[in-house]
């Protein structure tokens, strides 16, 4: 192995810690020579190894680790750390053709996210480090997952912290833009050029299955609800009608393709409009629903703006609550890393209270086991929910 160029850290060796994260501000010296994007040997003060990783002084996270060992960056590594998150997804092979292989930090390489849908996979870089492997990591796809095609949606906002242009497209041959998956017994059909993320909200699985194992025979109201993902698995489990909302008619479009594609089509009423309005709208008309299902979308993208967001998920709640038949269930969620989920359970005992409700807690809910969570990394906690049994005080 060529030696490597050497970044020093501030601090002294410190075995608790193996987050990957080295900010700017905790480096002491870069060795004269080394590039943004390069690979790097990361020291600590006392000139102990600590990881090998990539540097770029562009981001206030200037290093990410990528091994603590003292290995090459090469094609077998990659191959490697994909063929592990692989093996680790085997359960999901059995219930669905959809789930996330590779999750960043949490599966041990920080900026890079693949997603597997049927025949096809979709990968993001997010970093300058990562971008510089690229060839490594689509011949590492071609031989672990050996999809039939592969795009690239390497569109996230994170690049141009990073220096790097949005890139989209297919590699090698080109395939369909829409793919159809199945998640137990339910099919969807994923748009993973224009759809969100990388087509679909797969960290909802499990929350997913749980609600259609509590939608018999119940009216469901869907907010936020996309391509359908909550909103088609009440349908088919049962659900006595639901209605869908969400601002954007292409995909309620998409949505109603899914529900025919399940043949409950007949079953959703689909609502577009602002879902703040709409939901007003249904208060004031006294609509009630058996279960409401409120997944909006981040309201908070960093630390700082939690006042507003918080304000936004207090009204959301306090209008579902509202729209809630007595012992009705509220699935609520919020998809924030930045939303600890005391601050968030604290806005909900404030929404009840304000809406003289009282509630039990059925289920607490995370995201699904593709996007693991970490405990030495905290950020790859990020969605949280409560399946709430809602009742007024008397
Ligand atoms: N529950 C979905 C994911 C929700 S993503 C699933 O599991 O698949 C958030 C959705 O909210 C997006 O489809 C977006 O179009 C919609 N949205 C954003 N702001 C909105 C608003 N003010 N009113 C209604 N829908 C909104």
């Amino acid at each position: 192995m060529n030696k490597l160029r050497k970044i020093t850290l501030k601090s002294t060796t410190d075995k608790t810690s193996s987050h990957p994260w080295i900010y700017k501000n905790h480096i002491a010296s870069v060795e004269s020579g080394i590039e943004p994007g390069n690979i790097v040997a990361i020291n600590t003060r006392d000139n102990i190894f600590h990881g090998i990783g990539y540097y770029n002084p562009k981001s206030l996270i200037a290093a990410r680790i990528l091994s603590s060992e003292e290995e090459p960056i090469d094609f077998n590594f990659f191959k490697e750390r994909i063929l592990k998150a692989l093996q680790k997804r085997e359960a999901f092979r059995k219930i669905t053709n959809a789930y996330r292989v590779v999750s960043s930090e949490a599966d041990g390489l920080p900026g890079l996210v693949i997603d597997s849908y049927n025949n096809t996979a979709v990968f993001q870089v997010n970093t300058l480090g990562m971008d510089r492997f690229k060839n490594e990591i689509i011949d590492s796809i071609c031989e672990i997952i050996k999809p039939s095609y592969i795009y690239e949606k390497s569109d996230s906002d994170l690049r141009k912290v990073e220096g790097l242009k949005k890139v989209s497209g297919w590699h090698g041959t080109v395939g369909e833009g829409k793919v159809v998956i199945f998640e137990n017994e339910v099919k969807f059909t994923i748009d993973i050029i224009h759809g969100h993320k990388t087509g679909f909200y797969l960290d909802q699985r499990k929350n997913r299955v749980a609600l259609g194992n509590i939608c018999k025979g119940k009216s469901v109201l869907d907010i936020f609800c996309y391509t359908g993902g909550f909103a088609v698995h009440a349908a088919l489990n049962g659900a006595s009608e639901v209605t869908a909302i969400d601002i954007k008619k292409e995909w309620l479009n998409q949505l109603k393709e899914n529900a025919e594609l399940n043949n409950v089509d007949r079953k959703i009423n689909f609502v577009k409009g602002n879902a703040f309005s709409v939901m007003r709208e249904f208060v004031k008309i006294q609509e009630k629903f058996d279960i409401v299902i409120l997944d909006p979308p981040s309201f908070l993208k960093n630390k700082y703006g939690l006042q507003t967001a918080l304000k936004g998920y207090l009204d959301l709640n306090r209008l579902a609550m509202r729209l809630l038949s007595e012992k009705g269930v509220l699935c609520t969620f919020s998809c924030s890393h930045h939303m600890r989920n005391e601050i968030f359970s604290d806005m909900l005992k404030k929404a009840a209270a304000m809406e003289n409700k009282t509630y039990s807690i059925l289920k607490r809910c995370h995201q699904d086991k593709d996007h693991p969570i970490i405990k030495e990394i905290p950020e790859t906690e990020y969605l949280k929910g409560y399946f709430l049994s809602v009742s007024t005080i008397e």
